[in-house]
């Protein structure tokens, strides 16, 4: 768990449970959740290394590919482009 993630349940368990119950609480956590893991990079889909410096991939979330950057500029995923395999 990363320190968005921890800090959104912290919050989520300190709530009053008559708040819990309200369907908007869960709604509101839910939308927090997703922004918070897409903070969690992902390794890119059909990962292609082209050379050392070059790769490219695919978002897992949306499909759209990229080349070495960070984020998804579309739908907001952190990408993660490190090999661990090696
Ligand atoms: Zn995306």
């Amino acid at each position: 768990m990363n320190k968005y993630q921890d800090s959104l349940y912290r919050i989520f368990d300190g709530l009053p449970k008559q708040y819990k119950r309200l369907g908007t609480a869960m709604c509101d956590f839910n939308l927090l959740k997703e922004l918070v893991d897409r903070s969690i990079p992902k390794k890119p889909k059909d990962l292609t290394t082209l050379t050392d410096n070059d790769k490219t991939g695919m978002c897992e979330c949306c499909s759209r590919v990229y080349s070495d950057q960070n984020f998804c500029e579309h739908c907001g995923q952190a990408l993660d482009w490190l090999d661990n395999d090696k």
